[in-house]
């Protein structure tokens, strides 16, 4: 996706489709912290291929999990940082399991549209095949990218009217 927070909106609706038992914060810090690896990948290598193996399988749903669930954990217990969010969105205090599983969601939700998305392929099967794979043609990353720019449309609307105060 060339746009990290275009994520989100597919993120939102595996949060619809749970019928609000997923936790809304992981499954969105999920569906974008995979690319927390671009701009260092950038910054350490200068290479413009940034996508390395975070987005692979194991190291983005296993890593992206990781850095999702503590993030969720640490934002719940800091009032400061809580204070901020609930401004938008209900913080809900999820079991540990609710957290992981829609870390797992997010993350694998943003591995799966990417490979629509990126022409010179992930290296999505590292370690056990090396090579970038993609999935996608021209008209297959137009249509996933005006999909997800709708559905994060849909969830920054929800969050103007301020459904998410009460619903998450
Ligand atoms: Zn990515």
């Amino acid at each position: 996706m060339p746009f990290t927070p275009l994520h989100t909106g597919f993120a939102y609706l595996l949060y619809k489709l749970s019928r609000g038992k997923a936790n809304l914060l992981a499954i969105i810090i999920g569906s974008m912290i995979i690319d927390i690896e671009c701009p260092i990948v950038y910054i350490l290598s200068g290479f413009s291929y940034t996508h390395s193996i975070m987005h692979s399988i194991i190291f983005g749903i296993c890593v992206g999990t990781l850095l999702t669930t503590l993030t969720v954990i640490i934002v719940s217990r800091v009032n400061f940082l809580r204070g901020i969010l609930e401004v938008f969105i209900l913080i809900k205090d999820s079991s540990l399991d609710i957290v992981v599983a829609s870390s797992v969601a997010g993350s694998a939700s943003h591995l799966l549209l990417d490979i629509f998305t990126h022409f010179y392929g992930l290296p999505f099967l590292w370690p056990v095949v090396c090579m970038g794979i993609t999935a996608t043609t021209y008209e297959t990353c137009i249509a996933v990218n005006v999909v997800s720019a709708i559905l994060t449309l849909w969830l920054i609307i929800d969050i103007l009217r301020g459904k998410l105060k009460t619903e998450a």
